[in-house]
Order: C-alpha cells, then structure tokens, then sequence
C-alpha cells in the first residue's frame, strides 16, 4: 500500500483523523484535548526546537563523507519534522523522486526539501522530507509541523538530513548548535511534539513490554518479556508491513498511533495488559490481568487529573500519548 492510500486511509474517519493529527503534532490550536500536556522543551533555550525524532545516523563533516554538512536523523516515514525556529520559508522542492541527484535548491541537495529563513542570519535546511507541507513565502514558527521524514532523493532509507547555515552556504554543525540550546538533536522532544518516543532494538522495560503487549493485541506473535531484541524487531517490522507502514522494525511517533486503539471500561484483553503495563510504570499498583474494569478506571482518571488531561477515565489518542 503507498503511503498516500495509507494516509487516505486514516483520514477516512473523524477518529482517525483525530489520531493522525496528534501523531502529526497537530493537536495543537485545534481543540482535540492537549491543554495542560507537559512541555517537553521546557529545558531547552527558547526559540529553538529539535526538528524530529529518531537516531542519529550520519554526521556532519566526516571523514568518510567531508562534505555531508549535516547530520542524518532516522525514523519512520511519515514521521513529523518541525520548523528548529520561527522563520519564512525561502523555498522548497517537492515532486523529487529517489535517485534524483541533479538538482534541487542547494547543489548538490536531493529529494523533496524545505528551506527555512530565521532571525539573525540563521537558515535551515530540512531534506528528503516525504511530503513538504509548508509554502514558499509562509510564515512557520517553532516546533510548527512542515513536512514529514522520508526517503524522497539520494537517500537508502527514510531520514531526515538537517542543516544549519549562519549565513546561508556557510554551515555549522547542526548537533553542536542544538546541544549548546539544550537540545540534543533526535532526542529531545520538539516543541508541539506527541511526546511518543522511538523505540528501537536495544531498549528493555516497560515500554518494550507495552509494545509487546499491543503487538499481540493486532496478533502479533511475540514473546512479553520487555527485551527488545531481533524477534521483537520482526514482531514490529511484520506489523508495519500489515499496516502498509515502512517496515524498519523501529516504533516512531506513525508506528505508536497505529498500535494505540482508545480503551474504556469493560474492554479486555492484551491492550488492556499495555495500558496497565504503562500505568503501573506511572505509579499505579495494578494487577496486569487484562481486564478494565474499576480498579483500573481509577488508575486512569487519577492519571488523567495529575497530567491536566480530563479525568473521564476513557484512554484515547491524547491520554495515551501522554502515558507513553
Ligand atoms: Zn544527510
């Protein structure tokens, strides 16, 4: 399935495209429940916002590659990427195509691109985006959505290049620059962000084991131990493929919104074992039996009411977000 009839697809219902939007990051300003979410850029210097999430996996100026003047952050496709800054954007290319390596807005720069002009002298630079979702001239401000992560150019698989110039053409270290903000560049939440992590091989605890737990909820056959290693990674990779999502074995910000599905009261069974996993890692003391019923609901609401959510006790797309 394309992507594009994967994001028709999400859209097709009034819940899904609540879903999509916060995945998106676009909860913000359009009432679907976000007041009193944590402001996960809080430590960092304001005016300046990670632009993604995921791992870093080429960086700047390296021997191996001396004129990479940017540093390589990888997710998966669709994952959001937001403006680093207030800004306009200068220009933009869109309609490129993997393999295109003979033009774009800077020489030598491929795929589908954003250029943002900031306060300052500051430019920068967002490549390979899957879809560009700002305009020529438009007006961004900090941590705003303006494309997605994807594998659009001379690129092996979807990531997002980032640059940052003070003047344009003349480039600085974009993870020296961020870090000395506060920032630590595909780690730190960006501003507007869901707050979903990205989880990959490597990682052990509780969110693995909630991960398990809703990956044999869509039927997954996986073992619940909170080890996320090569069989957790086929068990992710084969959900992606049924969800037509690209299968890079890695829980982003997309791959979380496709396993969430809203619990309520009266719901059973391995997403409910999740949530509970997740709540009790919160600070709840709840027996992971599967079953929601009042003791959990509880749990719930008094999450809920800590975190500034409504207590209604019903686990949607927002609740869920703030728990993982
Ligand atoms: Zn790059």
């Amino acid at each position: 399935m394309s992507d594009d009839l994967e994001t028709r697809r999400l859209l097709d219902t009034p819940a899904r495209r609540r879903t999509l939007l916060t995945a998106l990051g676009a909860g913000v300003g359009i009432g679907v429940g976000v007041v009193g979410m944590p402001s996960p850029a809080m430590a960092a210097a304001a005016g300046w916002s990670n632009p993604t999430l995921g791992t870093l996996t080429s960086g700047y100026k390296t021997p191996s590659r001396p004129t990479h003047t940017g540093w390589d952050v990888a997710n998966s496709q669709g994952t959001p990427v937001y403006a680093t800054a207030d800004g306009t954007v200068r220009d933009i290319k869109t309609n490129s195509y993997p393999g295109d390596t003979t033009s774009g807005p800077l020489p030598g720069r491929t795929g589908n691109s954003v250029h943002l002009n900031h306060a300052d002298s500051y430019f920068s630079y967002y490549g390979h985006l899957h879809r560009v979702l700002v305009s020529v001239g438009q007006r961004v401000s900090c941590g705003q959505l303006i494309g997605l992560m994807g594998n659009t150019g001379n690129s092996s698989g979807p990531h997002l290049h980032f640059e940052i110039h003070r003047p344009r053409l003349t480039s600085t270290d974009p993870r020296i620059f961020l870090a000395n903000r506060g920032i630590t560049l595909g780690a730190t939440a960006p501003v507007g962000s869901t707050g979903y992590p990205s989880v990959s091989q490597g990682a052990s605890g509780w969110v693995p084991r909630t991960i398990q737990y809703l990956l044999r909820a869509r039927g997954i056959s996986v073992v619940v131990d909170g080890v996320f290693g090569p069989a957790c990674t086929s068990a992710v990779k084969s959900f992606q493929t049924s969800r037509g999502l690209y299968a890079d074995g890695l829980v982003g910000p997309i791959t979380w919104t496709a396993l969430i599905l809203p619990l309520r009261e009266g719901n059973s069974g391995d997403l409910v074992r999740g949530l509970q996993t997740a709540l009790n890692a919160r600070g709840a003391d709840l027996l992971v039996d599967g079953s929601f019923g009042s003791v959990t609901a509880n749990a719930v609401r008094g999450f809920q009411s800590r975190n500034g959510l409504v207590a209604d006790g019903i686990v949607g797309p927002v609740t869920w977000s703030v728990l993982i």
